[in-house]
């Protein structure tokens, strides 16, 4: 039985790991891929302090886990389906349950992050991976020289727009409003660069293609007229979908699905603490989910301590 499993390898998950170690807390941490969850779909981090100019995502991640690694905490491969609680000497004993293992712990850190939201548009599923993609990162390099499109106004889609600018022809971003939601300052780094439009007020209504994209239907929101423009790929950046499915009936989510926390990062189920981009807050970043990590290990700990 150990004291704590945290469930996600990602930064707030191996954060909650190296607190966790330092604590001394018997702790396993289960992850389902690689370490570095959502993160590593992007190719280098900017904004992450003590790295003027930024580092290579890979190798942030690296450092992390060597981190935990060298506190001694352990790894398992394991997808979670389900967990359950029930009563040992007046306070809740979780049962985590894997693929084909199951595991006993006193409390759970969910640092299990999100993925990708998809559009919902007609074309969008069958030409995934013909065309339609969630990851510049991995599909970046298939495009050169060819033309795609962008959907979205937030900082992921501005910056993987940019990111794309250097391998494809021309990089259309596409975006609902006038005003995009994204940081000023990769805009004005978009805007300067000559390979980048910008087609705002503007909807996706159909990805047209028979066995790969061909072409997009674009509908301005104002006039409600609807253009093709034809393209060799799209990539749909429009906000992020928490992996909580498996805790739907166990913990309090918002209507989106996102985890309900308090500052402690406590749960609506005792022992049972969220950290990341699971849980409902209103920055998204890698700076606060590491300090959430952090915060989440500290709870967990006086929570153990406290038994
Ligand atoms: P986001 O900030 O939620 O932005 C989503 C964008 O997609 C918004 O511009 C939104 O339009 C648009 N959108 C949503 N649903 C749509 C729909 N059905 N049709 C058309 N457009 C739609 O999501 P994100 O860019 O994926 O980023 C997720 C989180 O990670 C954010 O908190 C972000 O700040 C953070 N992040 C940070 C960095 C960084 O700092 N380096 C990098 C990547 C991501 P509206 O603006 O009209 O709502």
């Amino acid at each position: 039985m150990y004291e704590l499993i945290i469930i996600g390898a990602g930064p707030a998950g191996l954060t909650a790991g190296i607190y966790a170690g330092r604590y001394r807390l018997n702790t396993l941490i289960l992850e389902k891929m690689t370490p570095g969850g959502q993160i590593m779909l992007s190719s280098r981090i900017e904004n992450y302090p003590g790295f003027p100019g930024g580092i290579a995502t890979q190798e942030l991640i690296d450092r992390f886990k060597k981190q935990v690694d060298d506190l001694g905490v352990n790894f398992a491969d394991e997808e979670v389906q389900t967990i359950s609680a029930s009563v040992q000497l007046k306070r809740p004993l979780y049962h985590i349950q894997g693929r084909d293992k199951n595991y006993e712990t006193q409390s759970v850190i969910i640092a299990t992050g999100a993925a990708a939201k998809r559009l919902g548009v007609a074309g969008e599923e069958r030409l995934t991976g013909r065309g339609v993609s969630y990851c510049a990162t991995c599909d970046a390099p298939l495009y050169r020289d060819k033309e795609v499109l962008v959907i979205g106004g937030g900082d992921r889609a501005l910056e993987e727009v940019i990111f794309l600018s250097s391998y494809a022809a021309k990089v259309t971003l596409v975006h609902r409003r006038n005003q995009l939601r994204a940081s000023k300052i990769l805009e004005e780094r978009a805007r300067a660069n000559p390979k980048i439009n910008f087609i705002l007020d503007s909807v996706i209504a159909e990805i047209i293609g028979k066995d790969r994209v061909e072409a997009v239907s674009i509908k301005n929101v104002l006039t409600a007229q609807a253009v093709n423009l034809s393209c060799q790929g799209v990539f749909i950046f429009v906000g992020i979908q928490p992996h909580t499915d498996f805790l739907k009936k166990l913990l309090q989510l918002d209507e989106a699905g996102f985890i309900i926390t308090d500052e402690n990062l406590a749960t609506s189920q005792e022992g049972i603490f969220a950290c990341g981009d699971c849980r409902k807050k209103n920055l998204y970043q890698v700076i606060n989910a590491c300090a959430e990590g952090a915060v989440a290990a500290y709870s967990a700990h006086k929570y153990i301590l406290n038994q």
